[in-house]
């Protein structure tokens, strides 16, 4: 089922028991803002999740609720990881579902990174 992104936080989605430590996860990296780890289903040859470490549901959560130091930690974070995963050099994708159309499945902002090859267009019809 897809997340709906105008409801509460609800701390039970999977990444909030990643970030308790309630379930395992292949870290990349980790500050006091955000944790990033490989994606369980690849869907390029690097997949990078970047989830930050406060309680918002979504991209649209975040981006009107987190602190500005929230903020630039998180999006710092988010470009750390990329660049220190050699992915800047051959180029990368970021990307974060919102809601039903985008498809998103866990209620707790993530971005995605796509990189390790050519990724192909950017959407498919
Ligand atoms: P969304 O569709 O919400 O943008 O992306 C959710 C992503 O989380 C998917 O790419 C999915 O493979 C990944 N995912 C779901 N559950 C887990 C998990 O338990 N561990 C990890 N590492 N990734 C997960």
């Amino acid at each position: 089922m897809t997340v709906d992104p105008t409801k509460p936080y609800d701390d039970q989605n999977i990444f909030a028991k990643i970030l308790r430590g309630e379930i395992p996860n292949n870290t990349v990296y980790e500050d006091a803002y955000a944790l990033a780890f490989h994606d369980i289903n690849p869907q390029a040859d690097l997949h990078i999740l970047v989830i930050p470490k406060g309680p918002y549901v979504s991209w649209d959560d975040f981006s009107e609720k987190a602190s500005d130091e929230e903020i630039a930690g998180f999006v710092r974070a988010v470009g750390k990881v990329a660049r220190d995963k050699g992915m800047v050099v051959r180029g990368y994708r970021w990307l974060s579902n919102v809601g039903r159309n985008a498809g998103q499945e866990v209620a707790h902002l993530h971005v995605h990174l796509f990189g390790g090859g050519p990724l192909g267009p950017m959407l498919s019809k």
